[in-house]
């Protein structure tokens, strides 16, 4: 059996001397992991098309026990990330996230889009990297079905008041009259109105909103905390990111 389909390259290991074990979100499959054995990674451009970040198109084969990738043709790169230590940190950590949400055997495609898109915001440095790591968490979580309740104040059903309480253990907000400190995170309407915009726009203008600073760092820690307590985990690769000085 083989399996054709593009994906990127979201994780890579070393297996002893000569292989490497690598995980894919594909478009059709979700997650395949894959070996690249050093006698096929000899051919044109599978060395390229096989380290972390590359999209292509893959040919996968099923052998006994695992899956290889047998061919692998370019689509794109990120290479522009490497100019910016923050935006490649996010990209690393934003594919481990995604690895923890994608399914197998089933597609991803949305999920592979937003992924796609988080990199190639970045690294063309058309969005900071503080948005789209938020804009990307959020929409991955609700697409994975993390999906917060962000309509209405759970208690009373008010719309929206200034500020407002998100409770990122419980994905659900409460106004200004029925929330307290105890309840959650205080967030500033702007914020709210951001975490409506990414949760329910369409697909391709997730990343298109523009906030003051204040609004984005609470926007970004009620995505982080959202996204840290529904998958109940930690990430190494957030760790590193938290890290680096802000630019
Ligand atoms: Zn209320």
């Amino acid at each position: 059996m083989h399996i054709e389909t593009d994906g990127l390259v979201i994780k890579e290991q070393k297996i002893g001397e000569n292989d490497r074990l690598i995980t894919v979100l594909t478009s059709s499959h979700g997650l395949i992991r894959a070996f690249v054995r050093r006698a096929n990674a000899a051919k044109s451009n599978m060395l390229a098309c096989t380290q972390l970040l590359s999209y292509s198109d893959f040919v996968f084969y099923q052998g006994k026990n695992s899956w290889s990738v047998n061919s692998a043709t370019p689509k794109a790169s990120f290479f522009k990330l490497n100019e910016d230590l923050e935006a490649m940190s996010t990209a690393f950590y934003l594919a481990e996230l995604f690895g923890e949400l994608a399914p197998e055997n089933d597609s991803a495609e949305g999920l592979l889009k937003l992924l796609l898109n988080s990199l190639y915001l970045m690294a063309e440095k058309k969005r900071p990297p503080l948005q789209v790591k938020a804009a990307a968490e959020l929409r991955a979580l609700s697409d994975a079905g993390y999906m917060p309740n962000l309509v209405a104040c759970e208690h009373c059903g008010t719309y929206e008041t200034n500020p407002m309480v998100f409770n990122p253990a419980s994905g659900l907000l409460l106004c200004k009259d029925c929330g307290g400190p105890a309840d959650g995170m205080q967030l500033s309407l702007s914020a709210v109105t951001a975490m409506r915009f990414i949760c329910y726009s369409e697909e391709k203008k997730v990343f298109n909103f523009s906030l003051s600073d204040e609004a984005l760092l609470e926007l970004s820690q009620a995505a982080e905390q959202f996204a840290l307590q529904q998958t109940g985990r930690t990430y190494r690769t957030l760790d590193f990111l938290k890290t680096i000085p802000k630019g």
